[in-house]
This record gives C-alpha cells, structure tokens and sequence, in this order.
C-alpha cells in the first residue's frame, strides 16, 4: 500500500464504521522513523483489530470494465492526461510491476529525475515514453496488480496505455511502431482466435484438439489472451486491423487458387519465399 498520499485517489477508502481517521493515519505516518516501515505494521500497533478487515489490495477476482471508446471524453487530451497522472501516481507510489517491462522503469526514471520527485513534476509530454514503451501484454493486469477493478483505486494500465495509444491515433494516424504491432501482434491474434473458434465448431472438434501436436499448440497459444483486452485492441486499432486482414484475405486466396490448380510451382515458391524470409530476418526456431 502507498504511503502519505496526498492525492484524493490514494485516500483511505471508506470501509464504514472501519475507516480510520485522518488523525489516526497521520499520526502512523510521522511516526514512521525509517520510511521504509510498512505503513500496515504501524497502523497495526495502533488498531489491530481493525487492520484485521482491511483489504491491502483486491482480493476478489479482476472484472474488466470496458473501454468507454464512444465518449468524446475517451480521445480528449486533457480528460486523458487526467487519467494518467491518477494511474501514474499510483503505480509510482506501488512499483511492483518496475521488472514487468520498460513502461515502469521508463515511469519511475522520470519521476525520480524530477524536480517533486512525483508524477506532478514530470513533463505531460513525457507520459508517451510510457505509453511507448508498452506493448499491451497485459500482464501488469493480469498478474501483478492488486489495484485493479473492483478495487475502488480501479488501475487497468494496458486499458489506459490503450486508450493513449488510440487517442494519439485518431490526432496523428498510426506510427510506424504501432503499424509493426498491428502486423506482429494483433494480427497474429487475429488469426489465433478465428483458427481456435472455427476448428471448435467442427463436429469432431474433440477429437482435433486431443491430437494437436506442438506446431498448434505453439500456433495458437496467444488465442488464450485474454478476451476483453482483445476485444478493445481490435476497435482501438481497426483501421489498421482492417487492412490487414483483407491483405491477409487476399495471400489466402491465392494459396487457395494455387491449391485447387495444382499448381504446385507456385506452392513452392510461395512456401519458398515465406521460409527464407523467415529465417533470414527471424532465425529458424
Ligand atoms: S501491458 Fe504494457 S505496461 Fe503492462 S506489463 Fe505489458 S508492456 Fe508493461
Ligand atoms: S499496475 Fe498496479 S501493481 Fe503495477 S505498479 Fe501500477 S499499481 Fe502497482
């Protein structure tokens, strides 16, 4: 738990007749001695039987809210900054996620070599080096965080770095970054999904699954992502998305007409051509 916030969003939540007094968490913090004493075991000396109900993070199961993609609210600058500085402020304050990716450490760094040595004396333009930094894995999400929703704090970072990332596109287009995800990342998960939720409405689908070997295994691992995030990403990144597949339509296509022709030199230069390449850029792993 962050300790000596001032920010109304670090503020002891209300728990009722549990709640502790302004005074009472005053009193644990200037008491500290070292700041590096956890902030619960003074409270604890103080009112044991309260700390006994009090949750230090959420212990109930994630539930994702969705992306607010229609409001008019979601793209603006200001709203979005807002926003940041709220999560940032939390997460410097937290930390837990610093060997997770190079967002934190990006984020702690400029915090750090501010004048406050807080989020509020780091340069707004400065955010989009986290916002770059972060490539939407979700794992801050899905293993790390004890803030995230329901937990009245409501930290989702990938769905805010999301948001970021579609309100810069929709001012500047897409980046030559966020093109080489929607190619690398989205895409790939695309067709992970489609491949999955197609081969499960076949009649032996059971059968298929139980004798997938490596290669479909290894193929589709990424169609266990997360839905909801997947979801967001594809209205968030559409236009590139879009294009993409139709692209990826059209190279099926032609495998296709290559197949039903018989034409297996095309086949072959085709395969030919996608293993060298492959290799060369990639390695053959
Ligand atoms: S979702 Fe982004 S910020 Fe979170 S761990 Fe992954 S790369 Fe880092
Ligand atoms: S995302 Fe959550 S766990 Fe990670 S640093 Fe921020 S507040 Fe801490």
């Amino acid at each position: 738990m962050p300790i000596a916030s001032r920010k109304p969003w670090m503020q002891w939540p209300d728990h009722g007749d549990k709640q502790f007094p302004v005074a009472d968490r005053t009193l644990a913090i200037n008491n500290q001695g070292s700041n590096r004493t956890p902030f619960c075991q003074l409270i604890f000396t103080q009112r044991q039987s309260k700390l006994m109900a009090i949750k230090e993070g959420n212990l109930e199961a994630p539930k994702r809210e969705p992306l607010d993609w229609q409001n008019p609210q979601f793209y603006d600058k200001d709203s979005l900054y807002t926003e940041m500085e709220r999560v940032f402020d939390i997460c410097h304050g937290c930390r837990r996620c610093v060997s997770l990716c190079n967002s934190f450490p990006t984020l702690f760094d400029l915090v750090d070599e501010s004048s406050t040595m807080e989020v509020d004396g780091v340069d707004r333009q400065d955010y989009w080096k986290v916002v770059d930094n972060c490539y939407l894995c979700d794992l801050c999400y899905l293993t790390k965080c004890p803030y995230v929703p329901p937990h009245e704090w409501n930290v989702d970072f990938p769905h805010l770095m999301l948001r970021a990332k579609a309100a810069r596109f929709r001012k500047q287009g897409a980046s030559m970054r966020d093109k080489v995800l929607a190619a690398t990342s989205h895409l790939p998960h695309m067709l992970a999904f489609a491949l999955v939720h197609h081969l499960s409405n076949l009649n032996d689908h059971e059968e298929i699954f139980r004798y997938a070997a490596g290669g479909f295994r290894d193929f589709t691992r990424i169609a266990s992502s997360d839905p909801v995030m997947w979801r967001d990403i594809c209205i968030a990144n559409s236009d590139a998305l879009i294009d993409l597949i139709e692209q990826y339509q059209d190279e099926l296509d032609r495998v296709k007409l290559a197949i039903s022709d018989g034409d297996t030199e095309e086949l072959l230069r085709l395969f030919s051509r996608a293993k060298s390449e492959r290799d060369s850029l990639i390695g053959n792993c």
